[in-house]
């Protein structure tokens, strides 16, 4: 049991424990929780969802939250959204609220100090380090913004790549995203990265591929090596064939056939096998279309399967006119390295237009608190945004 975890179960029976997120972790916390402390709500930004319930806990507007706050009611914040750094610089910002802990994938953290230290990664154990090990890649998909990178192409240098791993292992870091701009599965060394890293102290480390060359043999190597997720991106089978060249949707969903039989027998014969999940990219889809494709995917024996929207590269659309930006998690949770070891803002910036340190000339306990790192978090916090955030439609 950890400190934010020993917090919580020792709050006094007065104190009114409200929840915020009613998604996958919220529902999480209620059902382990529940029967151990009455949980007096759920907050939860979706409008769609108010009034309804959640482990037959209500959910309510955020607003209800700020009432209570105000009121001096003496309530307990869990934060249960993937997203918690920034939803706890929102509720303190906006509301003056300042949220105790969240809960993430079974995990308890303690989110005091984001707003002790709003400047700060927070704690480096729940910070992504994504380095993009490769920037190569063998499909053209049309959402994609590779054709437009005007920066060489190739792999990550190996002595780099260690020196990175060891500074970060040794800072705490334990997640690893090995991928950014390219196809990781190109990268014939990627294996022995994986196992360095492992070797290292990263206790979760995955990778995002486009599929195609997901073979068993390979999903058997790198969950020897100690991956820990093999995530694959696919689209219902008309808007991949839309979007997608050089590969065909059967080619890819064979893949994914293969290696789901590859990571059932690894379990039988009690052997490591990494956890496959599939993100569905469907903005041009019917539901239809995407019930389908999960239906056929749940049937081969995927379980984790999520939709994900498509952002806009920050290119394409006018500035974002809402009065309120919510901060980026991206500039506290994670940590982009760009494979010449440069430190991009977020995978949103791929051609690094906004380098924030060189890690091939720093370390990287320097780079992620310089005076130039800490001014874009600031900028985040203010609202004096650059340009490319201004444009995203990511974060609004
Ligand atoms: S596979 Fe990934 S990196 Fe390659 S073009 Fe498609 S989206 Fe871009
Ligand atoms: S460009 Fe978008 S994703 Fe990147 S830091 Fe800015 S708001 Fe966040």
């Amino acid at each position: 049991m950890n400190d934010a975890e020993k917090l919580f179960l020792t709050q006094s029976e007065n104190k009114r424990i409200v929840v915020f997120g009613a998604g996958q972790n919220g529902k999480d916390f209620i059902d382990k929780y529940n029967s151990l402390r009455t949980i007096e709500y759920v907050v939860d930004n979706n409008a769609e969802l108010w009034g309804c319930a959640v482990c037959g806990t209500t959910i309510k507007n955020p607003k209800e939250l700020k009432k209570d706050f105000d009121d001096n009611k003496d309530i307990f914040t869990v934060i249960a959204i993937g997203r918690y750094y920034s939803v706890c610089l929102q509720l303190n910002l906006h509301m003056k609220i300042k949220a105790q802990i969240a809960y993430i994938d079974g995990e308890f953290i303690d989110v005091s100090e984001i707003i002790t230290d709003r400047l700060s990664p927070m704690n480096f154990h729940n910070t992504t380090l994504r380095i993009e090990t490769t920037n190569r890649c063998n499909l053209k998909c049309s959402f994609c913004a590779r054709e437009q990178l005007s920066r060489d192409q190739g792999d990550i240098d190996d002595d780099l790549f260690k020196k990175i791993i060891n500074e970060a292992a040794s800072l705490g870091f334990r997640k690893l995203d090995l991928r950014n701009f390219g196809e990781p599965l190109l990268d014939k060394k990627l294996e022995k990265r994986i196992f360095i890293a492992k070797k290292c102290g990263f206790t979760n480390i995955f990778i995002y591929t486009n599929g195609s060359l997901l073979t068993p043999e390979r999903y058997k190597s790198l969950s020897d090596a100690g991956l820990n997720c093999v995530i694959i991106s696919l689209s219902p089978k008309r808007e991949f064939e839309l979007t997608r060249k050089r590969v065909s949707y059967e080619r890819i969903f064979n893949n994914i056939i293969q290696i789901a039989k590859a990571r059932k027998r690894r379990i039988t014969e009690e052997l490591y096998a990494a956890s496959i999940e599939v993100h569905i990219v469907a903005p041009a889809s019917t539901d239809d279309e995407c019930r389908r494709t999960e239906f056929d995917l749940k049937n081969i024996g995927i379980k984790k399967i999520v939709k994900v929207h498509i952002h806009n590269w920050s290119d394409f659309t006018e500035a974002c006119s809402c009065e309120k930006h919510t901060p980026c998690h991206r500039l506290f949770d994670s940590v982009t390295v760009l494979r010449d070891g440069k430190i991009a803002l977020c995978c949103i910036d791929y051609d690094g237009k906004y380098i924030l340190g060189d890690l091939a000339e720093e370390n990287l306990a320097d780079a992620i608190n310089s005076d130039k790192y800490r001014a874009m978090r600031k900028a985040q916090l203010t609202g004096k945004l650059p340009s490319i955030c201004k444009t995203c439609s990511n974060f609004r």
